[in-house]
């Protein structure tokens, strides 16, 4: 029998493990699957942590979520077409969830497929090598309770890692000698922190946006947003700037490239992520950016110049889990043969032309549509349940549009399930007046699950 190994138990690794059960539950004859997870339980970034630095082994705390964390998206974008939200939660729910009521919808589904079998938890995977000779992969791991290590022979390896974890710290002038703290957005935790604080966020993406908010809302006296190439230019509230690239920090006073100043308190530095697989060796290892369509993985996960290794989960994300979902169906067909890959020219020639299409894109909906066909492309070849792409790419158009039309309010919007059709009832409080992000209160009902299976 071949053995698969999944590094990782986050929505992709889930996503791959329910899979493979899948095919099993349908009598096909899979292999043995072997989950290789660090932290003490699944989830992901969805598993929240109060810690950063180091974790309580010692290695760098792979958490970058933070308390009142909602969904950026609508939840309809993300939903599993074979465990929709109404199965998981009895029922019709708001658009836009926190990160407790996600997590709950996540896991309820591992639970249901029953795959916790399969992980070790608190085992870090610390090496993978390939065999030529033997034409298998040994992958070391590290039970992190007791520090022994062991290394076992796969004949195919998935690694769903994440890359939201290793942050990109740049540094300007003044840094060293600012008073106040300054800190990556993958150790921003709690809002709170900053209340009656002036604070300074460079970057102009999700987390630069929503920190910002986030911060606001809880209390921040202002917060001044340094963009390096184009203000995100929504309509803030009172109290949120956005200025020109950071030049340099003199004792508290931030200068910019405009000229003007702002006194600060902090600084946060929202400056993205780094793909960072140390524990892969060269030849296997991927390198790219936060983008698209990263190279050499053929339909975006099938690692070309070695295609018994598969990478989940690293593209530039809109979709986030039925894409995940896609990848997994995609990958497991392939490693069960139902999916047989072409030669190495054709599986360059396929991603070289979705590469040249990404350069051509000229803003978010280009972005989202070239997803878009990537996850129709992506479903084609499996039984992956269909649901209305179209839809969701509708979506995303219309939450685009809510976004500019208010920053503060388009998490108050509702949308109608591409699985299911159920239009979500809009949450009984106002998003920028809610300061309680527990399940129990976005229900409404005083249930600590909303898994009603
Ligand atoms: C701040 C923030 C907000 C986000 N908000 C949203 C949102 O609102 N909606 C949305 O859909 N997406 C959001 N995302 C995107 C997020 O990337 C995905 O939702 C999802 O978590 C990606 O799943 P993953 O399994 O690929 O990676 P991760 O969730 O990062 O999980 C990777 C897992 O691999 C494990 N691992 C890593 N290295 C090893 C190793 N060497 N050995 C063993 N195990 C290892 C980790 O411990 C972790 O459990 C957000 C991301 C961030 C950072």
């Amino acid at each position: 029998m071949s053995r698969v190994a999944i590094i990782g138990a986050g929505p992709s690794g889930l996503a791959q493990l329910h899979a493979f059960e899948q095919a099993g539950l349908a009598g096909a004859d899979v292999p043995e699957v072997v989950c290789f997870e660090k932290q003490s339980d699944w989830g992901g970034l969805w598993n929240y942590t109060w810690r950063t630095g180091l974790d309580e082994h010692g290695d760098p705390v792979h958490g970058s979520m933070y308390r009142y964390l909602w969904s950026n998206g609508p939840k309809e974008c993300l939903e599993f077409a074979d465990y929709t939200f109404d199965e998981h939660f009895g029922g019709p729910i708001p658009s836009f969830p926190p990160r407790e009521v996600l997590y709950d919808y996540i896991t309820g589904r591992a639970k249901k497929s029953g795959v916790r079998q399969y992980i070790h938890f608190d085992t870090a995977v610390r090496w993978i090598a390939y065999d030529e000779a033997r034409g298998t992969f040994e992958v070391t791991v590290e039970s992190r309770a007791d520090k022994s290590t062991r290394t076992e022979e796969f004949d195919w390896v998935i690694v769903g890692t994440g890359h939201f974890s290793t942050p990109n710290f740049p540094e300007y002038p003044g840094f060293s000698t600012f008073p106040g703290r300054v800190l990556h957005s993958h150790d921003f935790r709690d809002a709170g922190e900053f209340a009656g604080k002036d604070l300074l966020i460079l970057g102009n993406s999700y987390s630069a946006e929503d920190i910002a908010l986030q911060s606001l809302k809880y209390g921040a006296e202002s917060v001044t947003i340094s963009y390096r190439t184009s203000p995100m230019g929504f309509g803030w509230p009172e109290g949120v700037s956005e200025v020109p690239g950071l030049d340099r920090v003199e004792g508290r006073t931030a200068y910019f490239a405009d000229g003007s100043t702002r006194d600060v308190d902090a600084i946060v530095l929202c400056t993205g992520y780094r793909h960072h697989f140390p524990f892969i060796e060269e030849a296997l290892r991927l390198r790219t950016g936060n983008q698209l369509y990263p190279e050499k993985l053929y339909k975006g996960v099938v690692w070309t110049p070695n295609p018994k290794l598969m990478y989940l989960a690293m593209q530039d994300q809109y979709y986030t889990f039925s894409m995940f979902d896609a990848q997994a169906f995609y990958v497991r067909d392939v490693i069960l043969g139902r999916i047989a890959l072409p030669e190495p020219d054709a599986m360059q020639a396929d991603i070289a032309s979705w590469r040249a299409r990404q350069d051509t894109l000229a803003g978010p909906m280009d972005d989202i549509d070239f997803q878009t066909d990537y996850l129709r492309d992506l479903m084609k070849p499996t039984d992956y349940p269909a649901f209305d792409l179209d839809l969701a790419r509708q979506h995303f158009a219309t939450w685009e549009h809510h976004k500019e039309e208010s920053i503060t309010g388009y998490r108050d919007r509702s949308f109608a399930s591409p699985c299911t059709g159920t239009v979500a009832p809009l949450h009984h409080t106002p998003w920028w007046e809610e300061l309680d992000d527990s399940l129990a209160t976005f229900l409404g009902s005083g249930r600590v699950s909303g898994d009603v299976n």
